[in-house]
């Protein structure tokens, strides 16, 4: 049999149903016949009122589209087969002058595309058959003025006529008319526009790209109905590669070859008078949530009508007290019933009323924000339409963030000066400063400031952590900025392109403009859309309460739950007691990466520099001892907040010259002093010294476990610290369960080396103490190597923690800091990557953890494997670690939340989809 392209909706002329579904739900259809094409199918066949049409595939568009825009075999005369049914069904004809059909042509994606293609509503008029429409309908002026609407949108729509020359055409009758508005416009008058509009047409279409509509060398408004309604169809096909379409596309990770179907239907009238009115509608508030029917509506209008706010709306709750309307919005409530009870979800929809009946023109899950996905999630459970399960997986955890980071208050007036990428999310408000110095002097005055760079480096952490938000003129979404942003929590909008930061006179001016900034001018940044304002918006705060606890606990109730496939831990990144605690109150099970070398930042700098740098082994010592004291008190601190439950400490891992100057600024320095006739030998030895350190390639240097086998009395230091720490608590009746994690491990050498160091030590301390001690030691895998060899590895460490940036870094060659400045933007696109492999896993580096995981599990039967990369964050990645096995996922605190719920969505994906209703 040849390939079906076509499916029928609605009754036949008998008021039969002969919709074809090709015996598919919904949400199966909907790859064929386009979201919109499958629910009016699925209204037509629970019974609802639906105009009768037919749906062409979206498989149809795709063979139409890779074919250079040509039909496939035979699916002209199917459309044609197709066309004379529904005249028959109807029992008119397309372009008829006594009694003609019209149709509106509509496209439909298998995901809603706001705004891809605009509809053609009215379609089959022309000279003749309007008058047809005249002799049905009794009014010349609705007629003519349906004729003239379809003029406009099918010449804009279809030909691409811009549409405002009709707009400017309409406006000049009504001022040589003296009326204001287009109903003020009589028969006669929308009459003589028709010739007006058609000379438009003619005028400026382009007769090279539309040879059907040239006559006698000049493009003629298409009179035929048929040539009409393929010129339609092709334009919604062609609808699907315009640039805005394939943006949206992008930004919301939809597949293009997925194609969009055409939805043909016929036309009924909500602009035949008082009696008839078109709406739209949700069947819950999808702003909060609330239990209410929520819409608006006009009396006596057309389409977009509602949408477009020419004409002030009515509430839908008016509709069943508007005379003449009254039975047809008793009907509408009772739909809202009927569509609740079919879909379990909140749905959104659009109907027309003509001459007091309803009719159905759409519908379809309705969007709604994070508060409303919540409530709705929670109340539908309550009423019993839904599963627990089902309840979890209705709200995305991307959105949470709107709810975990504070936010501009929604009521605040303000206008947005500059606008760079949504980085981080979450809004802030505060005094501009130029440097982390700044930064931090305005926190010690108390006075909240966002910090302004170029591009953030290492040395700027303190006043990122100091500032209420970060704001850059350069780097993409995984710059350095965007990166700790994230991981902190910060707001943070950076590649602000139009700021010129002219830091050592701290003033910013703004391209385009004349506005200047100066330090400690206010501004306010919106890290979730990328706006900044000038001046102070007032802020809303966050809460983990109310309906978000609900729905997280009953996320971890089916993530924790062994009966229901495998438990998935979610830990999280800190490393110190502040972050600690934001991590427990958000639902972490413990700290999955606490990296150490923010402890050796601030007043502790100058000791690691000492003890790099010292010639004399007793400074070198003596700064190691006051690291070692220093550290041992944030570890009691730490431990402390996270009491009962799993910290994972990590040994020291940056390349050792982060922690030294910039040589360069040295130089630049002693060539000053230099020619100010000043001795500066110590400061060149200094500087000799310093250049030594420097690497070619730093992240491939001396770095992770490498520096621990280079300094063997730094890894000593550390896991005194770390472990007296834990002693000390448990002699005061605390309950620490530390870990030690040793990073970049390559060679099972390396670690079992390092591991019997480790040992001694803990051995030591335990003796000194007079305390058992049970601190399980672990690796990074963050090498290929590593994951590679992990079997052998595997023999030394009790637990592996998959570190995704590096594994990343190292897996696709990439250097992350330089990537996405030089080559990223040509690969995404070129699709040679399709997402961001720094922030969702790559299927290359998803392989290594797999062989990972399973080498690990040969070498020991009992290791326990997590992930604590920024992906460890990201829903998409989520689902892939479940599936790889991971015990755990580790994330930025702020993230738990969402990874909580992402977890639990990832199991319940994973094993079945949401168990059905429970009985209660
Ligand atoms: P979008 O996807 O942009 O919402 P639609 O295809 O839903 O576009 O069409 C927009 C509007 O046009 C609908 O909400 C409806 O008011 C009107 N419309 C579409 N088809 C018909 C029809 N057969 N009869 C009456 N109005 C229609
Ligand atoms: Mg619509
Ligand atoms: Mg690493």
């Amino acid at each position: 049999m040849a390939e079906k392209h076509i499916y029928r909706f609605g009754n036949d002329a008998n008021g039969n149903n002969v919709t074809e579904t090709a015996g598919k739900t919904v949400d199966e259809a909907k790859w064929i016949t386009g979201g919109k094409g499958a629910n009016l199918a699925e209204m037509a066949n629970i019974g609802l009122p639906v105009p009768p049409g037919f749906t062409i595939s979206c498989q149809t568009c795709v063979a139409y589209s890779s074919a250079g825009n040509v039909w496939p075999d035979g699916v002209l005369d199917e459309i044609d087969k197709y066309r004379k049914d529904l005249e028959e069904r109807m029992g008119k004809k397309l372009g008829d002058k006594g009694d003609p059909l019209l149709v509106s042509v509509r496209s439909g994606a298998p995901f809603s595309m706001p705004g891809m293609m605009d509809t053609v509503l009215n379609l089959g008029l022309n000279d003749d058959s309007v008058q047809g429409l005249i002799k049905q309908t009794n009014n010349p002026r609705f007629a003519w003025d349906s004729y003239r609407r379809f003029i406009t949108m099918f010449s804009d729509v279809v030909m691409g006529v811009d549409g405002q020359l009709f707009e400017d055409a309409l406006n000049k009758k009504k001022a040589e008319k003296g009326v204001k508005l287009d109903t003020e416009l009589d028969a006669d008058d929308l009459k003589s526009l028709i010739p007006i509009y058609k000379q438009i047409f003619s005028d400026n279409v382009d007769s090279k790209k539309y040879p059907e509509v040239v006559v006698g060398g000049k493009p003629v408004f298409p009179t035929d109905p048929y040539l009409q309604l393929r010129l339609a169809e092709q334009a919604v096909f062609g609808s699907w590669n315009t640039p805005r379409a394939i943006l949206y596309r992008q930004q919301n990770k939809i597949p293009d070859d997925l194609g969009t179907a055409v939805n043909v239907q016929v036309m009924v009238f909500g602009n035949k008078g008082n009696t008839s009115a078109t709406g739209v509608a949700f069947t819950r508030n999808p702003a909060d949530g609330t239990n209410e029917r929520y819409g608006d509506f006009l009396v006596n209008a057309q389409g977009e009508d509602v949408v477009a706010g020419i004409r002030n709306t009515q509430p839908i709750s008016e509709l069943p007290k508007t005379p003449g309307l009254e039975e047809a919005g008793k009907e509408l409530y009772h739909v809202f019933e009927i569509l609740e009870d079919h879909y379990a979800d909140m749905m959104d929809l659009e109907f027309t009323i003509e001459q007091g009946k309803l009719w159905m023109l759409q519908t379809r899950v309705g969007k709604r924000t994070a508060l409303s996905a919540l409530k709705v999630a929670i109340d539908m459970y309550n009423e019993g339409r839904i599963s627990k399960e089902t309840a979890v997986t209705r709200v995305a955890p991307e959105q949470l963030d709107q709810l975990l980071h504070p936010q501009f208050d929604p009521n605040a007036k303000y206008d947005v000066f500059a606008k760079g990428l949504n980085a981080s999310p979450g809004a802030a408000t505060g005094g501009v400063v130029f440097s982390s110095e700044d930064a931090e002097k305005f926190k010690k005055e108390g006075k909240p400031s966002i910090l302004v760079r170029w591009e953030t480096t290492p040395d700027d952490l303190k006043g990122m952590v100091d500032a209420e938000g970060i704001l850059t003129s350069h780097g993409g979404k995984t710059s350095h900025a965007a990166v700790i942003a994230r991981g902190m929590g910060a707001p943070c909008v950076c590649g602000v392109e139009a700021l010129n930061i002219d830091a050592p006179n701290r003033t910013v001016t703004v391209s385009g403009s004349d506005v200047v900034l100066h330090e400690g001018d206010v501004i306010s940044i919106d890290g979730s859309t990328g706006d900044v304002i000038l001046g102070e918006v007032p802020l809303i705060r966050p809460q983990l309460g109310g309906d978000l606890k609900t729905i997280l606990d009953w996320a971890d109730e089916i993530r924790l739950n062994p009966k229901r496939g495998r438990i998935m831990g979610v830990r999280a990144n800190a490393d110190n007691p502040a972050d600690a605690q934001l991590s427990a109150d958000n639902g972490a099970e413990g700290i999955g990466l606490d990296r150490t070398e923010h402890m050796f930042l601030g007043d502790r700098k100058q000791l690691i520099q000492n003890f790099i740098l010292a010639e004399d082994d007793d400074v070198k010592k003596e700064s190691l001892e006051k690291l070692g004291e220093a550290q041992k008190g944030d570890f009691l601190g730490m431990f402390k907040a996270m009491d009962g439950k799993t910290v994972i400490v990590r040994l020291l891992d940056p390349p050792l010259h982060e922690f030294l100057d910039n040589p360069r600024d040295l130089e630049v320095e002693i060539a000053k002093e230099e020619a100010a006739g000043k001795d500066c030998t110590k400061k060149r030895e200094l500087l000799t010294k310093l250049d030594s350190f420097q690497e070619a390639n730093p992240m491939l240097g001396l770095r992770g476990c490498r520096l621990g086998l280079v300094y063997p009395e730094l890894n000593d230091m550390q896991v005194r610290a770390i472990v007296s720490a834990t002693a000390e608590l448990i002699q005061q009746g605390y309950h620490p369960k530390t870990e030690i994690m040793i990073p970049l491990i390559a060679f099972e050498e390396e670690i079992k080396q390092i591991r019997k160091q480790i040992e001694d030590e803990i051995k030591k301390v335990s003796d000194e103490y007079g305390v058992e001690l049970d601190i399980p030691i672990g690796n990074m895998v963050e090498l290929p190597r590593c994951a590679i060899m992990s079997e052998d590895i595997a023999h030394h460490s009790d637990f592996f923690s998959f570190g995704t940036n590096d594994l990343t870094q190292t897996c696709l060659g990439f250097s992350r800091d330089d990537a996405e400045g030089t080559f990223m933007p040509v690969y995404f696109d070129r699709k040679i990557v399709k997402t961001n492999p720094f922030a969702t896993l790559d299927k290359g580096v998803a392989q290594l953890v797999d062989m990972g995981v399973r080498g690990g599990h040969k070498g020991n039967p009992n290791i326990i494997c997590g992930v604590c990369g920024e992906t460890g964050g990201d829903p998409e990645s989520i689902q892939m670690y479940y599936d790889l096995g991971l015990d755990y996922v580790s994330c930025s605190p702020y993230r738990v939340p969402i990874a909580r719920l992402a977890a639990a969505q990832a199991k319940i994906h994973s094993n079945g989809g949401p168990v059905p209703v429970e009985k209660r």
